[in-house]
């Protein structure tokens, strides 16, 4: 394994467009460790014109990829997953040191976001249409899929690898060339993608990655130029508002995948040492840094006591340090307004009635810390119920009823996913099916899976990727009347 310093010393920082090229007059920004909030290094930062020659290198391959056999595709995509699995430990300490996560989720992360590739290498082989005669006799209906065009991906810091591949995998199997713009806070993850994929044989110009901390005015030229045909976006549901406004100008295709709430229903035919193991992982992974992160226990009252003892137990297991540290299980959060929201929304509820149960103060010091905590007790009025807490925050809630758990579950303007803990399949068919968001996990406190289609409904978005739902976001359907 290489050392910190010679990894950020090979990692590229300049902007990718056709290779390493640095942004119009020479502009770079600072990348911060969140361990200590000291510099990593900084990566070269884009202006709009940048943005522009990323989207002319992508014009100019468009087409010639878009005829590229299928196959061809395919085998370069299932190179670029060889190389991330090979270079698993660089890409997962490189994720720890700008991200900041326990490096163990790091690992996680380098192993579900290279299977996008893998994934998605199979899926580009199976584009497919069909051919059926009209029921009027009259002629021949061909429906055909094509690639949608040049694309642009906008990408959040808390997966800086797997936010990205998710997207360009699908993107390049159907036969469209990318630009990623990644989050400011995490850039050097996507860069080192990029040249891995120019190894594996990905033509120049076909995967742009501009790094830029001025993201507004960045991206702004490339959804008013009429040769963009795609806005994918993994984010908050505040900025995804704002992108889709700013796609309707060249009516883009849209994909949004944006925050969510996500709700842990505990009924009390659980089996509530699978729910405590279900609640570590929904609540813990990644930090509590994910948008799939259970934001709120509701808990029937009958095993809520028992529920809530064995999830602090549990909690107290964790440990909390620096995520290049093998021995941390939980690393700090990415930046100091993440810890300041965390420390209010936790603030918030214990001011309002909620007990702390555990942790529930930032240790203070360098770096952005924040400890495993539980609150029980949780009133009504509470923000953290209402809001996503991105952090290792679980409030705990009771209720009497199953309409009662389940009409507590949807009251979120967001719904990207649910969990729920019963052993009564009947109860399980009916929460999954009357849960209103875009996943649902029964008795699992972990449902992503490159294999599965992943996305919300309501403030969480539209759109799915993963899954043979993921590639339909990249192509267009084409009618082909014949006689
Ligand atoms: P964010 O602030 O919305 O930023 C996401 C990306 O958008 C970053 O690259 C950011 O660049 C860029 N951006 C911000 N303002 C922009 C603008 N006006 N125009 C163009 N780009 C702009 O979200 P975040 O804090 O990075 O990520 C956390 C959020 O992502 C949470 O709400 C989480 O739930 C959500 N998320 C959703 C999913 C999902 O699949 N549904 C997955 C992961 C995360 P800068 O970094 O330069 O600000």
């Amino acid at each position: 394994m290489v050392s910190e310093r010679e990894l950020l010393e090979s990692v590229p920082t300049q902007l990718w467009i056709g290779g390493p090229v640095d942004a119009t007059g020479g502009a770079t920004f600072p990348v911060e460790n969140p361990a200590t909030g000291e510099p990593l290094t900084h990566v070269a930062d884009a202006a709009p014109a940048d943005a522009l020659r990323a989207l002319d290198a992508a014009v100019a391959v468009q087409d010639e990829w878009a005829a590229t056999a299928a196959r061809e595709r395919a085998e370069i995509l299932r190179a670029v997953y060889d190389r991330i699995v090979e270079r698993t430990e660089d890409f997962a300490l490189l994720m720890t040191l700008e991200m900041g996560k326990a490096l163990q989720e790091s690992r996680n992360e380098v192993r579900y976001g290279a299977e996008f590739f893998r994934w998605f290498s199979e899926e580009a082989a199976r584009i497919h249409g069909r051919y059926q005669t009209a029921p009027t006799g009259t002629g021949r209906i061909v429906v055909h899929k094509q690639p949608v065009g040049p694309c642009l991906a906008i990408t959040p810091w808390n997966f800086p690898l797997a936010m990205g591949t998710r997207k360009i995998g699908p993107a390049l199997a159907a036969g469209c060339t990318m630009i990623v713009k990644p989050a400011s806070a995490t850039p050097l993850t996507m860069l080192l993608l990029a040249r891995l994929c120019a190894e594996a044989g990905l033509p120049e110009g076909v995967l742009s990655v501009i790094t830029s901390s001025h993201s507004g005015a960045v991206t702004e030229p490339l959804l008013t130029d009429p040769r963009l045909r795609k806005l994918t976006f993994t984010g908050s549901t505040e900025v995804g508002k704002t992108l889709v406004e700013k796609s309707a100008h060249g009516l883009l295709r849209t994909s949004m995948e944006l925050g969510g709430n996500a709700p842990f229903v505990v009924f009390e035919d659980a089996d509530v040492d699978a729910a405590v193991s279900g609640a570590m992982l929904a609540k813990l992974r990644n930090g509590g840094e994910a948008c799939t992160a259970a934001n709120r226990f509701h808990v029937h009252n009958s095993v809520r006591a028992e529920f809530t003892d064995k999830f602090v137990a549990a909690m107290q297991e964790v440990k909390l340090g620096p995520g290049s540290d093998p021995s941390s299980t939980l690393g700090p959060l990415i930046n100091q307004d993440q810890l300041d929201t965390v420390t209010e929304l936790v603030d918030d509820a214990v001011a309002k009635g909620a007990e702390v149960r555990i942790g529930g103060k930032a240790p203070g010091g360098q770096g952005y810390y924040y400890p495993a905590t539980i609150l029980s007790d949780v009133p009504e009025a509470a923000r953290i119920l209402r809001e996503e807490v991105f952090g290792p925050v679980a409030p705990i809630i009771g209720f009497d009823t199953e309409e009662e758990g389940l009409a507590a579950a949807n009251d979120t303007e967001f719904g990207l996913v649910a969990y729920a803990y019963t052993r009564d399949l009947d109860r399980a068919l009916r929460i999954a099916e009357g849960l209103e968001s875009g996943m649902v996990g029964i008795n699992r406190g972990v449902i992503s899976d490159p294999a599965a289609p992943f996305g919300g409904v309501k403030a969480s978005g539209f759109g799915r990727e993963g899954g043979f739902e993921g590639i339909d976001e990249y192509l267009s359907t084409k009618y082909i009347a014949l006689p």
